[in-house]
Order: structure tokens, then sequence, then C-alpha cells
């Protein structure tokens, strides 16, 4: 029998601060098959932040920074996930070949307003696509020295999806605030982090999140963690 949601339709689950991530705890020893009981759909990073993560129609998919695509089993661990069950209320398309900043705009004409969570999925033709992956770190090297070392793609004429959330600006000790999307291609080669693209034509799904589920870890790097600083710019820099 299918197990029942842990959460209802229209929540953003999060299995850590981000915050505990920028301060570079890459350790939390939470299963894939813990992650799966909140979503079938969301991104993330693995333990030791060993590549990006994509969970799409629940599968979880790895990439890692050698740029190798990798299904990964569900007793793999995450430091990092968000995830929910992705039921798209309206879908858009995209017509016409747009750089990455009209992407942006369109994606934010689709969204009433900037306060909610949305999950977004784009199915489409990309002219070009620019994403990151990073290689495995021990704990408390902080994230945006990583970023540092970061490896990026470049892909051009590739069909794929993207997948991902936008999260109000409030919610950045939480979650990465505004869009943080993965990408995975049509033909499970390639993927990463976005960091630019060029969409030509394809399919915008959008689902509104109205509910936030957060775990806080118990592990006693988290506890004894001090949170005072500021990460904000950390964040943007690591992520952007
Ligand atoms: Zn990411």
């Amino acid at each position: 029998m299918k197990e029942k949601p842990a959460e209802k339709e229209g929540t953003l689950y999060i299995s850590t601060p981000v915050n505990a991530l920028v301060e570079g705890l890459y350790e939390e020893r939470v299963t894939f098959a813990d992650i799966k009981k909140h979503g079938d759909f969301g991104i993330g990073t693995f333990d030791r932040l060993d590549g990006e993560m994509v969970m799409i129609d629940g599968v979880v998919y790895q990439f890692t920074f050698d740029g190798r695509m990798s299904v990964i089993p569900d007793d793999t661990l995450t430091p990092f996930a968000c995830v929910t069950f992705y039921r798209p209320l309206s879908h858009d398309r995209i017509d016409a070949e747009m750089g990455y900043q009209d992407f942006l705009h369109l994606l934010n004409r689709l969204m009433p307003s900037p306060n909610l969570f949305y999950a977004l999925r784009v199915d489409g033709l990309f002219a070009h696509i620019r994403t990151r992956s990073v290689s495995k770190q021990e704990n408390y090297r902080p994230l945006v020295e990583v970023a540092k070392d970061q490896v990026v793609f470049d892909f051009h004429n590739l069909e794929g999806t993207l997948a991902g959330f936008f999260t109000p600006s409030f919610m950045s000790s939480i979650n990465v605030p505004g869009f943080h999307l993965h990408f995975l291609s049509a033909d499970f080669k390639r993927g990463g982090h976005l960091l630019e693209c060029r969409p030509v034509s394809g399919r915008i799904g959008i689902q509104f999140l109205y509910s936030l589920s957060v775990s806080l870890p118990a592990s006693l790097d988290y506890l004894t963690l001090n949170f005072e600083r500021d990460t904000g710019k950390d964040l943007d820099k690591a992520e952007k």
C-alpha cells in the first residue's frame, strides 16, 4: 500500500534550514527514503556536498562535479533537501528563444505575489544552459568557500527539465531566496544547479505552496552551531 504523505498538498518541506548548510554542516544523516515521505519533486544536495540533487517524478538524480549523472538509491544521505508533492495549478508556454532575464521575468509574471513559495517545472528545449556542481567537502568549510571551487558546465541545444522553487526573500535563513532551479537533461546524462539559460520552447508548470514544514536536525553539530552571523551575503554568492 502506498504510504500516506506526511504533509498536505501545497506544502514545501525543507529537511534542514539552509543556514546550516551555509555554515558548513554537510552531514545530517537523513535518507532519501525519509525525504520521499514529504515529496516527489525537489532539489538539494548529498552528504558531504557530493554534487547537485534533483528529484523528478519521485526519482532522485545526482549530478557530480565530474559531470556524471546517476540515479540514487533511497538509503543515500542528504544534509539538505526541499521537496513537495508536485501538482501544478497552471501551465504556460515558451514559444520563442529568450535570454535569462526575460525568462525570469516570465516566471515572475506567473506568480501573483513574491510572498508565497512556488514549485516550478520547465520542460523544454534550451539553446544554452549553464549549470554548476560542487565536489565532496569536509564539514565546516563555509559554503561560500566551496562555491569558489565550483565546476561550471555549458550545454547547447539540449532538451531537459528545470525543477525547483521560488522562495520569498524574508525566508532566506530557511531556504535559498528567489528562484532556485536544478536541471536534468532529457537523456538523463547532464544536469546541475542552474546559473543561466536561454530557453527556446517549452512548457512551464507552476504550483502555489501555501505552507512550509521544516525539520530541525538533532545532530550535535547542529545543536551547537552559532547562528548569530548574518549569512545572507554568503548564500547569495554561493547560489547565484
Ligand atoms: Zn542548487
